[in-house]
């Protein structure tokens, strides 16, 4: 033997379950995805996961490693992390499903952990991404919503109900805000996310403020975000100045969090990021603004795991599990 070991990470999204193997310094050594396909039912889904980490496991013991554990993150909002229970997963449909008792018994002698996809995308990022070397570290995701994880001594912070890290849900417009899915209303997450943007973009278009995304929403039928960035990068002022608050509100929200937390680095991932400085430069005005100059020195920083941020987020859980000293 050998004596190599590997991990295995899963990260089950309303669309994809990406499953890989990753070895001990956070490289995939294999990858797969699937479609979710949600519409099956939770059973079938387990079904389908079993038999991928099964494909999974037997591609790298063909090398004489040992796969020491899987690590699965799954959606929100409301998981019980102690007994692997998906009590509630919106975008998976999902309720009181008991994924990690389902893995074991069919997966014998695995042990297997499971965690929040944005805990885990956190300490994935925070191991081998733009948090590389952190051991206090904040990570938001702005995407089609806000997302986020709070790592502390280089483990996933869960709170006393695993609902920690939910940055996009603290509230930046006390007043006057828009409804969120949570139920709240003015969450940062109806202020900054893809979706809001398009939400004020499409109300530019619609009253005249801005030609340039009217002549968009009229071409295309619809807008999306890319089209708030192009219009923004060639000089569309309305566009410009939407990037330019949710930088603000963004660069707000996580002041606040670091003035709470101190962590090493921020870091900043989701499809919306990719707007760059239209986004970054009005974020990091708010941040040094709103934080105290002392921990305003630590950086924030873009994610570097894109996509796979969940599921080697999910093997290192695996390895912590594991080597409580990982
Ligand atoms: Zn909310």
């Amino acid at each position: 033997m050998t004596g190599k070991r590997l991990w295995i990470g899963v990260d089950i999204g309303g669309t994809a379950i990406k499953a890989g193997v990753v070895d001990e310094a956070g490289h995939i050594v294999e990858k797969r995805e699937v479609p979710t396909a949600t519409h099956e039912g939770p059973d079938r889904v387990l079904e389908r996961l079993v038999e991928l980490i099964t494909q999974l496991k037997a591609v790298a013991e063909t090398s004489g490693a040992v796969v020491g554990g899987v690590g699965v993150g799954v959606p929100g909002p409301d998981l019980d992390v102690e007994r692997g229970v998906v009590i509630r997963a919106v975008n998976l449909g999902w309720k009181n499903v008991p994924l990690r008792d389902r893995l074991i018994a069919g997966l014998p002698g695995l042990p297997v952990s499971v965690n929040n996809d944005a805990n885990l995308a956190a300490l994935g990022e925070a191991w081998v991404g733009g948090g590389k070397g952190a051991q206090h570290l904040l990570l938001i995701t702005v995407g089609t919503g806000v997302g986020g994880g709070v790592i502390i001594g280089g483990r996933v912070y869960p709170g006393a109900d695993s609902l920690a890290g939910e940055i996009g849900h603290v509230t930046v417009r006390p007043e006057g805000g828009h409804r969120c899915n949570c139920g709240k209303t003015g969450c940062l997450e109806t202020e900054a996310s893809a979706t809001a943007i398009i939400r004020e973009a499409r109300e530019a278009a619609r009253s005249g403020r801005s030609p340039h995304l009217a002549g968009i929403l009229a071409r295309n039928g619809v807008l999306t975000a890319r089209d708030v960035v192009e219009a923004a990068q060639a000089g569309d002022e309305v566009a410009q100045a939407l990037f330019a608050y949710a930088g603000r509100v963004l660069g707000l929200a996580l002041a606040n969090a670091a003035n709470l937390l101190n962590p090493e680095r921020i870091v900043v991932g989701g499809g919306v990021s990719h707007a760059g400085e239209l986004l970054f430069v009005p974020l990091q005005e708010a941040y040094r603004a709103h934080a105290l100059p002392a921990v305003a020195k630590r950086p924030v920083v873009p994610a570097e795991l894109g996509n796979d941020a969940g599921l080697i987020g999910a093997a290192r859980l695996a390895m912590q599990q594991a080597s409580p000293d990982a």
